[in-house]
């Protein structure tokens, strides 16, 4: 038995020109990692802030 689920979808964000830097220090994540991110919805969008590790989530939503 193999304990596999990795089909998420990978797709090359088309065109979104999209940073993974981590919201709180700016290190470069790598995406193909576990790493946390936050949701917030804000007025008219809804966004996803993507963090290195826990701690810099903790410290920016203490911020
Ligand atoms: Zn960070």
């Amino acid at each position: 038995m193999t304990n596999g689920r990795e089909n998420a979808s990978r797709s090359p964000a088309d065109g979104e020109g999209s940073p993974d830097l981590c919201a709180h220090c700016g290190d470069a994540i790598d995406t193909s990692e576990w790493h946390p991110v936050v949701a917030r919805s804000e007025p008219d969008e809804f966004r996803i802030y993507p963090f290195c590790d826990d701690r810099c989530r903790d410290e920016w939503e203490d911020a």
